[in-house]
């Protein structure tokens, strides 16, 4: 796992918060809040940079697949799923990357990060109607139920020292999510749209550098 430093400096770089740390990211302690300038020797301050057009497209595409852990092929993957369903590609595109297994388990509360997420599935912990998941790019659909797996669930240090933990903070819940922190699960009530994204994407970029 990439260390505190490294991972924030992804943000700077993005010129964006990217939210990969969990709660430090909603506080004063993240450095974006602090420092706005770029990370290297020869810091810019963030907005001086001109970029092209093609240049902007390229950072939001890369912004994006780092805040939802997406490698190129994958990310690659989904988007060609969105051009092909029926809507507005970019939203689709927002709501494919919400529905990846490791953002449910993220927003759901479960884990601290994404990246924390990712781990939970590729290490077995994640069910998706009782079966067990192990591909963090896995897509839940609606009424899909996301549980801990029945071993996971035996390992009480881990399940009260840590999901329950996180399940207890005051993080709003997304609206398309419903959370039974007694049973440690969830389920998918509606698929996500653009407005539960609040982060500040531009995803007509992206499609725009996919359609040339
Ligand atoms: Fe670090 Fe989170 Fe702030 Fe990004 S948003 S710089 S990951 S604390």
């Amino acid at each position: 796992m990439a260390s505190n430093l490294a991972i924030c400096r992804r943000c700077r770089r993005a010129g964006d918060k990217l939210f990969l740390k969990g709660s430090k990211c909603r506080t004063a302690k993240c450095p974006m809040e602090r420092r706005a300038t770029t990370p290297g020797q020869h810091p810019k301050k963030q907005g001086t940079l001109k970029l092209s057009e093609y240049g902007k497209q390229l950072a939001e595409k890369q912004k994006v697949k780092l805040m939802y852990g997406s490698l190129e092929k994958q990310f690659r993957r989904i988007f060609e799923i969105a051009s092909a369903t029926k809507g507005i590609t970019g939203e689709s595109l927002l709501s494919l990357l919400e529905r990846r297994i490791d953002n449910v388990v993220f927003r759901l509360k479960m884990a601290y990060s994404r990246e924390q997420a990712r781990q939970f599935v590729v290490h077995g912990h994640i069910n998706v109607n009782g079966k067990r998941v192990t591909s963090p790019s896995y897509i839940v659909k609606l009424g899909d139920v996301i549980s801990l797996s029945g071993t996971t669930l035996k390992n009480k240090e881990f399940v009260e020292g840590t999901i329950d933990k996180r399940l207890n903070i005051g993080i709003k819940l997304p609206e398309w999510l419903e959370l039974d922190k007694k049973e440690r699960k969830g389920t998918v009530l509606r698929l996500p749209i653009r407005s539960d994204v609040a982060a500040p994407i531009e995803e007509h970029l992206i499609v725009e550098l996919y359609s040339k």
